[in-house]
């Protein structure tokens, strides 16, 4: 029988991509003796993507392939020779019906963030069934919107930072647009999420400091209905969150405070570079406070506010609530006095 078929190939150590045939009718032979070269050539992980092209619907039917393989290359040398099934939801609805079908099924927007980490080998699909859910074609997830009335912004989990750092938006959230602007390159901005940051919960994650700073709502729908969580609530810790296995993350609801708001980032370099740390400010007129998140400095981005009338004392405070650790970016001492410069130099402008 033949089947629609796609196989990636992830040299190890290289990211390269080999022996992709997007689409192509193949037989298992094929699909086996592409796989045994990837395998051949150093590929640490050979993915084989089967598509029914009937229903369109992933099939499981590569076991066949992947004892073909087992049997001519041997199972070490193919680290995961596997079946995924592909759920492509068109609504949210769907979607929502794919994740509670599979609790254990992988979500997939832009794929930054994870593909790294199946690639590494530091996550695995569920074995037994492996399926990823796709939402990059759920329209509900890639729209925002702004209620003036209730002075909101909501942004779709699938909404991009290339879409996030560009007008309308950066002209409704300049700091989440600063953000947006520091994240990866272009073609990572393009791809990633908004959603895809919040869910890996990163410490370094570019989005989070400046949710937590403008106190951003995040709304989850699954199983037992839909619920809002405040970011600092769906923040765990370090890659951990609230999300349920039967939720995904709908959108994210952010206030528009009328004040200065700003987001900056020290890296070991001006661009494709993690956090070593970072300080999203924003000052909140109404109440008169000021509010400051800072990212790479503690497990989750963590907020910290001060009255506007404190704000000499308030880079100090920023720095004092930090509780950052040494790594191969930089010491906990550095990042420490960097987070107080931030601050400081946040504090000149947003209250000039
Ligand atoms: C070269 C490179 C540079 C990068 N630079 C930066 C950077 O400078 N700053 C930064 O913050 N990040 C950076 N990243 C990380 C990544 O691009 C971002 O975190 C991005 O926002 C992830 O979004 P995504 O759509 O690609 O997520 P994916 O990789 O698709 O998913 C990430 C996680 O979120 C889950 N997920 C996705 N959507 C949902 C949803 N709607 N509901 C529930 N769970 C969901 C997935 O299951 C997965 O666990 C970089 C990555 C790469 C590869």
């Amino acid at each position: 029988m033949n089947w629609d078929v796609f196989i990636t190939c992830a040299i190890t150590g290289s990211g390269d991509t080999a022996g992709k045939s997007p689409h192509v009718p193949v037989t298992p032979q094929q699909i086996a003796d592409s796989a045994i070269d990837a395998a051949k050539a150093g590929a640490a992980v050979v993915h084989i993507h089967v598509r029914d092209p009937q229903t369109g619907k992933g099939s499981r039917s590569t076991e066949l392939y992947a004892e073909v393989v087992e049997n001519q290359v041997g199972a070490r040398h193919v680290c995961t020779v596997a079946t995924v099934t592909v759920m492509m939801p068109t609504t949210l609805d769907e979607a929502l019906a794919d994740r509670l079908a599979h609790p254990g099924a992988l979500l997939l927007a832009g794929g930054t963030d994870v593909m790294v980490e199946i690639n590494e080998g530091h996550r695995r699909l569920d074995t037994e069934a492996p399926t990823v859910i796709a939402l990059g074609r759920v329209p509900e997830l890639s729209t925002w919107t702004h209620d003036p009335v209730a002075g909101t912004f909501t942004i779709g989990a699938g909404v991009t930072w290339a879409e996030i750092e560009a007008t309308p938006l950066a002209e409704l959230v300049p700091a989440l647009a600063q953000a947006a602007r520091t994240v990866g390159s272009p073609q990572i901005r393009h791809a990633g999420t908004i959603g895809g940051n919040l869910a890996t919960c990163s410490p370094a994650g570019d989005g989070l400091p400046v949710l937590a700073a403008l106190d951003a709502v995040v709304h989850l729908a699954g199983g037992a209905g839909r619920r809002s969580l405040p970011i600092a609530g769906f923040m765990l810790g370090v890659k951990h969150t609230a999300l349920l296995p039967d939720e995904l993350i709908e959108s994210v609801t952010v206030p528009l405070l009328d004040g200065w708001q700003g987001y900056s980032k020290v890296g070991v370099r001006n661009a494709m570079v993690i956090a070593v740390c970072s300080l999203a400010v924003s000052v909140d007129r109404e109440s008169g406070t000021l509010r400051a998140a800072f990212g790479s400095a503690a497990p989750v981005a963590t907020l910290v506010t001060a009255p506007l009338e404190e704000a000499g004392a308030f880079p100090e405070l920023v720095a004092a609530t930090a509780s950052p650790i040494d790594d191969v970016r930089g010491s906990a001492a550095y990042r420490r006095h960097a987070l107080r410069v931030l601050a400081a130099r946040a504090l000149e402008r947003c209250l000039a």
